[in-house]
């Protein structure tokens, strides 16, 4: 089950113009000494770091001058994302703002996911959320939470909007990645017309989608594709999990990544390559994080609400993307899992 909304507006809805007028509110009455906090998720993925990058973008075009963008975790940014504009924004957790004026979270469905960062929501004169999980927990003051966007980028490009702030290429390049990251390339199903006529946009300051597409999805060490064919060998197919829909996992160790000489991020792909197994709805891939806790990613292909699974977990995500924190052994986990995913079917 997905977390029900709090407040008025029902499960599902995105959000209505009080909300728009408040988020815009909230950035055009800062004073022009006012210190703002951008946080995206620990762990960010390219519409964590796009969305709030290329909103940081924005907002310095704005006019606010005292800005910062941070994320939970070592500040270390994943070599795929290293060239986007607005790195420069970025500082390591223990140097942002304690107290800042403003604070705005992207792509982060619950205060869990910002880390030892959720303190500064309490200290900030305002927080705004920008966001487009089904299961946010409406933590924060000011909620632009679209379920139906495709990205929190889309979000992130109706407020720059509504404030004014026209798209340049630096702007477009890190709302493309955030955009083209959780559309899987403009494949999956939240590829709407209007995810199409953003991209068009976005496309038209100039920027370059080969060259963007190869950087953050073809680009790749060769110790990370040894490294993905011996975690590959290990998957598992089970048929008869998830009601017949079937069950293809495996599982990465830190040891496997010490063995390749290859940094954690590396696996954020590994999921692509397991999820096009043609017998198995459900695909999930085990990432360690430490002896006994694993990063689980969880993907469906229609059958399975994950998010549901995810959930229960004590996790987030989408219907067809999700993900959790497992403790204990491999096993353990994917016991948990299989457990689970009867009752998340969708289709009888
Ligand atoms: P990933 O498998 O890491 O690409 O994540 C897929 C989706 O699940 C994303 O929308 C994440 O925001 C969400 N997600 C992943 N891990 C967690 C977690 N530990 N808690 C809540 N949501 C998560
Ligand atoms: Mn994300
Ligand atoms: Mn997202």
């Amino acid at each position: 089950m997905t977390a029900p909304a709090e407040g008025g507006a029902p499960a599902g809805a995105g959000p209505t113009d009080t909300d728009w007028a408040a988020a815009a509110a909230a950035v055009r009455g800062l004073s022009a000494d006012a210190r703002v906090l951008l946080i995206c998720h620990v762990n960010p993925d390219g519409d964590a770091l796009g969305s709030m990058l290329g909103f940081g973008l924005g907002l310095r075009r704005f006019g606010v001058r005292q800005l910062q963008a941070t994320f939970p975790g070592p500040p270390g940014v994943p070599e795929p994302f290293r060239w986007l504009p607005g790195l420069d924004l970025l500082v390591p957790q223990d140097d942002a703002y304690p107290d800042p004026d403003l604070v705005i979270c992207f792509d982060a469905a619950s205060e869990s996911r910002l880390g030892d960062l959720v303190d500064r929501l309490d200290k900030a004169g305002a927080a705004l959320v920008l966001d487009h999980h089904a299961s946010n927990t409406r933590f924060g003051g000011i909620h632009l939470v679209d379920p139906h966007a495709a990205a929190t980028s889309v979000v992130a490009e109706g407020l720059l909007d509504r404030l004014g702030v026209p798209l340049d290429a630096e702007i477009a390049t890190c709302l493309y990645v955030a955009l083209s990251t959780d559309t899987g390339s403009f494949r999956f199903e939240a590829t709407t017309p209007a995810v199409h006529e953003m991209a068009a946009r976005l496309l038209a300051t100039g920027i370059h989608p080969g060259d963007i597409s190869r950087r953050i999805f073809d680009t790749r060490p060769f110790g990370a594709v040894r490294l993905f064919g011996e975690v590959l060998v290990r998957a598992r197919l089970e048929p008869a999990a998830a009601a017949g829909r079937g069950l293809v996992w495996t599982y990465a160790t830190q040891e496997d990544l010490a063995r390749h000489d290859q940094p954690a991020y590396v696996l954020e792909a590994l999921i692509d390559s397991v999820r096009c197994t043609a017998e198995a709805d459900v695909s999930c891939v085990l990432k360690q994080v430490s002896p006994a806790e694993w990063a689980v990613s969880l993907r469906s292909k229609g059958a399975v609400d994950v998010s549901a699974v995810a959930v229960a977990l004590g996790g987030g995500g989408h219907r067809f993307a999700a993900g959790f924190t497992g403790r204990g052994s491999v096993d353990e986990v994917v016991d948990r899992i299989r457990a689970e995913l009867d009752g998340a079917l969708l289709t009888g």
